[in-house]
C-alpha cells in the first residue's frame, strides 16, 4: 500500500498541479481535453555519468523513446537515449529528473531521480573599468534592448548540432584571467556575476570552436558589453558565446567543427584588455567552462 500511495503522490506531482515555472510555462492542452492518465512510477531510471554541481554538466542515457523533464522543464533526448543536464550557477540544492515512457500495453510509466546539486563558493572580482563601457546610462539604455533581443533570439534557435556529445575545448589556451560565477565589482559598483571564463590572449589570437556546432549569432558591429559576439549552438540545449572579438570569420547558419578557427580575439565591448570570454549555457542554465573543459592552460 505504501508503494501505491507513493506512486500516486509522485503521479500528482507529474500531472503538474502546481503553477507552471516562470522560466518555461508548461504547455497546456485545450481546456475541454480530458486529463491525461497519470503515469505510474516504475522501471529503471536514466543512467547518469558525472556529479551534479553548480555550473557543471553531466551526461546520461534514458530509455529509448523516453521523454525527460528536469524540475518540470523538457530536456532534449537524442534518438539513442543520450542527453546532457546542466546546472546553473545558482542551482540547487537538488533537482528532480523525471523520465516518462510507455509500458508494453501503452500505459504511461515514469521514473523519478532526485539529483543532489553540490554548492560552490564564488569569489569577488574587482574590475578597474566603468560599469558600462564608458557610455552614458542613456546611451546604454537605448542600445541594450535590441542587443539582448538578438541574443535571446539566437539562443531560441535549436539546431541539429551534435557537439554536445564531445568533450568541449577552450576557444583559446592561456592564463585564465576571469572566473565563472565571480561577483564583479566595477570601480566600486557591484554588477552581476561573471557569466563565463576569461582567457588572456593577445589581440589577433585565433579563436577556435569549442565543439561542433552551428553559428546562431555573429554580430556585424560590436555590442555594448560583449563587443563583437559570436554564438555557436552545440545542440541539445548547449551553446557557446565568445566575446570581445576583434574579427568574426563565420556567418549565421555556418556549420563549424571543433577546433576550427572562427574568429580573432580582441578587446571590444566592456573589456580591460584583450582576452576571450567564453560563456556556456545549457537551456538557459549558466555553466562553468572550467568544469567541462578542464584548465585553459597547458596543451590541448
Ligand atoms: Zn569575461
Amino acid at each position: 500500500m505504501m508503494r501505491i500511495a507513493a506512486a500516486l503522490a509522485g503521479a500528482a506531482v507529474l500531472a503538474g498541479c502546481v503553477g507552471p515555472s516562470p522560466r518555461a510555462p508548461a504547455p497546456v492542452g485545450h481546456p475541454h481535453d480530458p486529463p491525461p492518465p497519470l503515469p505510474v512510477l516504475a522501471g529503471t531510471p536514466p543512467r547518469i555519468e558525472g556529479v551534479a554541481v553548480q555550473g557543471g554538466l553531466v551526461t546520461g542515457t534514458a530509455r529509448p523513446g523516453a521523454t525527460l523533464t528536469l524540475d518540470g522543464r523538457a530536456v532534449p533526448v537524442a534518438a539513442d537515449g543520450r542527453f546532457i543536464l546542466g546546472f546553473d550557477r545558482d542551482a540547487g540544492p537538488s533537482a528532480l529528473l523525471v523520465q516518462r515512457y510507455r509500458g508494453p500495453a501503452g500505459n504511461p510509466l515514469a521514473t523519478e531521480t532526485r539529483l543532489a546539486v553540490a554548492p560552490r563558493a564564488w569569489r569577488i572580482e574587482r574590475v578597474d573599468a566603468p560599469y558600462r563601457a564608458g557610455k552614458t546610462d542613456a546611451q546604454f539604455a537605448a542600445a541594450r534592448p535590441a542587443e539582448l533581443a538578438q541574443i535571446v533570439a539566437a539562443r531560441a534557435r535549436a539546431t541539429d548540432a551534435a557537439g554536445w556529445r564531445q568533450r568541449l575545448r577552450w576557444p583559446a589556451r592561456g592564463r585564465q584571467s576571469g572566473w565563472f560565477g565571480a561577483q564583479r565589482v566595477y570601480q566600486g559598483k557591484p554588477g552581476s556575476y561573471h557569466s563565463g571564463a576569461d582567457v588572456a590572449v593577445p589581440t589577433g589570437t585565433p579563436v577556435l570552436a569549442p565543439a561542433d556546432g552551428v553559428v546562431i549569432l555573429a554580430t556585424p558591429a560590436p555590442f555594448t558589453l560583449e563587443g563583437n559576439l559570436l554564438m555557436i549552438d552545440h545542440g541539445s540545449g548547449l551553446n557557446s558565446a565568445l566575446l570581445h572579438l576583434s574579427r568574426i570569420d563565420v556567418r549565421v547558419g555556418d556549420h563549424v567543427r571543433q577546433g576550427q578557427p572562427v574568429a580573432l580575439s580582441g578587446a571590444t565591448g566592456r573589456a580591460t584588455g584583450p582576452h576571450v570570454h567564453w560563456g556556456l549555457q545549457w537551456m538557459g542554465a549558466k555553466l562553468d567552462p572550467l568544469l567541462v573543459a578542464g584548465s585553459s592552460e597547458g596543451g590541448r
